[in-house]
């Protein structure tokens, strides 16, 4: 094992899906201590002014490449190596789709700590804004968080399917679901920037969005399953 006394360690953070009001007592307290905050792109800067540390902005909105994601990795490391207290700040929840996963092997590889404190994922924010249940008794057991930007659509057979990042293939996505069986009935929530004040809220059904081009605003999260009919 290396001489690693002198590193700082590397929190990983859940910002949430937008409103700072949904971060974790524990976020803030991390926030408060931390020397440098690495932060994604859908994150509000001026909730970062609060903060006394160094705030450095990595990645893009969409279509991340692979050898950016290695820098940012080398980032997080060099920051450690310096001894600083250094956070990740990632949308929604770290540990789901925020290669996360990644991040945690190098930073391991390298002889860093590395914690990580939840955040509210996009799913749990849709189903407060548009008060679905994602589960109900006889009607949903079972959900799946899919990615939805994937070339060939995923489509798992739980009763709940929650697609992130698949605004540009909704098409796609719907046609590959009514073929696979899905009743074309089926109710569809789409929600733009949930949580925050200019959210959108689109219902459809699955058969209509396999059947039109219109293009929705990003960041979009999309909720298919008969547990979207149990409102008015
Ligand atoms: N780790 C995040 C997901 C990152 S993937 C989480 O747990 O929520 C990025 C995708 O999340 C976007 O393409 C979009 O589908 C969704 N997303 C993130 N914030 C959103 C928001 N405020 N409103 C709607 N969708 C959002």
């Amino acid at each position: 094992m290396k001489e690693t006394k002198n590193y700082g360690k590397v929190t990983l953070i859940g910002f949430g899906p937008g409103n700072p009001d949904l971060l974790t007592i524990a976020a803030v307290k991390a926030l408060n201590k931390a020397d440098i905050i690495f932060y994604d792109a859908l994150i509000d800067q001026s909730f970062l002014d609060e903060f006394d540390a160094e705030k450095i902005s990595v990645g893009k909105r969409s279509g991340r490449h692979s050898a950016e994601q290695d820098q940012i990795n080398q980032l997080l490391v060099d920051a450690a190596k310096e001894g600083k207290n250094v956070i990740r700040l990632k949308g929604g929840d770290p540990m789901l789709f925020g290669r996360a996963g990644e991040e945690i092997a190098y930073l391991h590889q390298n002889n860093i700590e590395v914690s990580v404190i939840p955040g509210v994922t996009t799913a749990s924010a849709l189903a407060a804004s548009t008060l679905t249940s994602l589960t109900i008794r006889g009607i949903s057991q079972s959900v799946a968080f899919i990615n939805g930007h994937a070339d060939l659509p995923i489509t798992p057979d739980a009763e709940t399917l929650v697609y992130y990042m698949g605004a540009k293939k909704l098409k796609d996505i719907a046609k590959a679901l009514i073929e696979r069986g899905k009743d074309p009935q089926t109710p569809t929530i789409l929600v733009y920037n949930a949580s925050m004040k200019d959210e959108k809220v689109f219902r459809s059904s699955v058969e209509k969005l396999a059947n039109e081009d219109k293009i929705y605003p990003t960041p979009l999260i999309v909720l298919i399953g008969n547990v979207a009919n149990t409102i008015s």
